[in-house]
């Protein structure tokens, strides 16, 4: 501004113009209080127009309740002094309430007279607004900054800031420690110099962040602190680029040192994988997620192979009768959908190779959350505590015969069938007695059904005894008998004295009986079994070597012990006619036999071409259903029943 205009400008245009733009309102009044002058600012400040309020009493703008201090006010003003900063209420055109610090001066004359007044009023509600708007500001971003600065100190969380040029402009404590240096040592080298270990793993990612402009989240970054040689350690770190305005300025680091979580996570894989149990997961829709090494080596599956597909259409399977696939399905359902724990004891699933194992298995719900994400299945083999429950099973299937043939025993139940025993060659005609036991309700029991129990309970002695005094009984009558005797009985009891003591007492004749011992129960105790052969030839009565041909063969016993008879086994007579290794066996039986001077006797002789080669090969008896079928004996002939 030059001299020369500031000249040219009348003071009173230069008022105007000041107390037009003035913010505060500025009004005139005279001594009566009518506004004679009502600025712009006014008009803002209390919302009435210069022309609603020039000529108008300055009181309507005072409110009821600070009108007691008007008049002290004004009568300040017309003594003559300035009331500066006198902070009040004042009423709006609109009825509202506000704040305002009144500055109010008297206009005095040329005489000294006080001709009017002018009042500046300055609204305090705005200015306490800024104010408060100013110190929010400030504490917010005090706060912030604060926050920061606690969270780059202390939060378990590495966070650095690169340039372009990858030199560290700053890094918090975290960071530097996982670089393994301090933080004054690494601002303001390159990231190189700092850990050349990982650069060449870095590196590639800084270059993508600068070039992409884009962020990598969650890059798993492994390597040996300096400070820590040997200690491998991993990082899960996030790289952003930093801009300002448009441009990349650097490359911004968020890492997690994760090298604990991983060690977890380790652990757990390696317990997992280490379990004796098969481990399966599968998601809500029974698909398999995972199955640890256990059930991979039971079931001959990979769990490559049966990723993401459904769980039930591969592995499970029946539950051996006792539950469905079906239920087993239901069973898994209920843990996904409702979220329970099922246990099956008794279940099986279907290996690779068809076959199905049996199994035990818990199956919990994965929850996340509130609902069932899928469910996960733990099994073990129960091959071996099945076979122990089986076994437990015919142990005491076993009891209960136990129960059964000791009543037999004591109510009598016992009964001899007989079975002819032709001769081929002339010679006399015998019969063989076979074991029957009369159950509860009359039914006849065969001998396989109880003969075996008989043995390992102990009871086989007292049935044999049984046997032998029937047998002689029957030889009492003139009839020739073969009895079966058990190896358990040969071996464990002196059955030559009841033998002989029977003959005796029956004086039946010892050469219509023939004892029919097996070749295995020879073998049992070769001196007692050798003894007791002995003993029945010295006692007159006969032996028969039965099911000869299946057990060793061994000829010294034919050699050494008077046999009277081998009776070829069931396996080589029936079926002879189509079997010529059968027919080889029985000749050569047949040879035996005779260069040992004993007689055969053809078991199971079911039709006649058998029996007519049976004939041709020289076999001396025959025996079997073609014959004649094991039938009750006449017992009217038998003494005692
Ligand atoms: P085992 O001494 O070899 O008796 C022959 C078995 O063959 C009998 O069975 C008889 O019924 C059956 N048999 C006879 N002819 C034929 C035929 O043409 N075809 C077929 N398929 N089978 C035929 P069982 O009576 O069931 O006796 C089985 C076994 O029980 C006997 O075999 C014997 O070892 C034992 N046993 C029978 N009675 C006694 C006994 O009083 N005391 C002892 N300790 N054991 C006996
Ligand atoms: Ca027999
Ligand atoms: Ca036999």
């Amino acid at each position: 501004m030059t001299q020369t205009t500031q000249a040219s400008l009348d003071t009173e245009s230069f008022l105007a113009a000041l107390v037009r733009s003035s913010n505060d309102a500025i009004i005139g009044k005279t001594v009566g209080g009518t506004v004679v002058f009502w600025n712009e600012a006014a008009e803002r400040l209390y919302g009435y127009t210069a022309k609603e309020m020039v000529g108008r009493q300055i009181t309507v703008l005072v409110p009821p309740h600070r009108a007691g201090e008007f008049p002290d006010l004004m009568s300040q003003v017309l003594s003559g002094e300035t009331v500066r900063n006198f902070e009040t209420e004042r009423l709006r055109k609109d009825g509202s309430l506000v704040a305002v610090s009144l500055t109010v001066t008297p206009v005095v004359g040329l005489d000294g007279a006080v001709l009017g007044m002018s009042t500046i009023a300055h609204d305090l509600t705005r200015h306490n607004r800024q104010m408060l708007d100013l110190r929010e500001a400030h504490r917010l971003a005090d706060e912030t900054l604060s926050t920061l600065q606690t969270l780059h100190g202390s939060a378990p969380v590495g966070l650095g800031f690169v340039d372009r040029d990858f030199r560290v402009v700053h890094l918090n404590e975290v960071l530097a420690a996982v670089n393994g240096s301090t933080v004054e040592e690494q601002i303001g080298r390159t990231v190189e110099e700092s850990v050349p270990e990982m650069w060449p793993e870095i590196e590639p990612v800084f270059q993508r962040v600068l070039q992409n402009d884009e962020a990598m989240m969650n890059v798993e970054i492994s390597g040996e602190r300096a400070a820590e040689p040997g200690h491998q350690r991993h990082w899960l770190a996030s790289y952003y680029p930093v801009h300002v305005g448009s441009e990349i300025i650097g490359v911004g680091i968020v890492a997690v040192d994760i090298t604990e979580r991983r060690r977890a996570e380790d652990f757990r894989t390696a317990v997992v994988n280490n379990m004796a149990e098969g481990l399966i997961t599968v998601d809500a829709a029974g698909r398999l997620t995972s199955m640890n090494r256990a059930a991979t080596k039971m079931l001959g599956w990979t769990e490559e192979e049966l990723l993401g597909k459904e769980m039930a259409k591969f592995i499970l399977a029946q539950g051996n009768g006792e539950e469905s696939v079906e239920e087993g399905n239901a069973e898994l359902l209920k843990v996904r959908s409702a979220g329970q724990t099922v246990h099956l004891d008794n279940h099986a699933y279907l290996c690779k190779n068809g076959f199905a194992l049996p199994v035990a298995i818990t199956a919990s719900p994965l929850i996340s959350g509130t609902s069932a994400e899928g469910a996960v299945v733990v099994f073990r083999d129960i091959t071996e505590e099945r076979s122990e429950r089986l076994r437990v099973q015919r142990e005491l299937a076993a009891l209960t015969w136990v129960g059964r043939i000791r009543e037999a025993l004591d109510e009598d139940r016992l009964v001899l069938f007989s079975q002819p025993i032709v001769p081929l060659r002339g010679g006399r005609p015998s019969e063989e007695l076979l074991l029957r036991m009369e159950g509860r309700n009359g039914e006849l029991i065969g001998p396989d059904a109880f003969l075996g129990v008989a043995e390992k309970y102990g009871l086989i002695t007292e049935i044999d005894q049984w046997v032998v005094r029937q047998a002689i009984a029957l030889a009492a009558t003139g009839r020739h008998v073969g009895a079966n005797l058990s190896a358990e009985s040969i071996v464990t009891i002196d059955l030559l004295t009841l033998i002989d003591h029977e003959l005796q007492q029956t004086g039946a004749d010892p050469s219509n009986l023939v004892f029919e011992i097996t070749e295995t129960s020879l073998m049992r105790d070769i001196d007692k079994g050798h003894a007791f052969a002995r003993g029945v030839v010295d006692l007159g009565c006969g032996i028969a070597l039965d099911d000869f041909g299946t057990g060793f063969g061994t000829f010294t016993h034919v050699k050494k012990l008077a046999i009277k008879y081998l009776k070829i086994d069931i396996e080589f007579v029936r079926g002879l006619t189509g079997s010529s290794a059968n027919q080889h066996v029985v000749k050569a039986i047949v040879n035996l036999a005779q260069g040992f001077g004993c007689e055969t006797i053809a078991e199971g002789v079911e039709d006649e071409e058998t029996l007519a080669l049976l004939r041709e090969y020289g076999v001396d008896f025959a025996q079997g259903y073609h014959l004649g079928r094991p039938a009750p004996l006449e017992t009217s002939s038998l003494p005692g029943r």
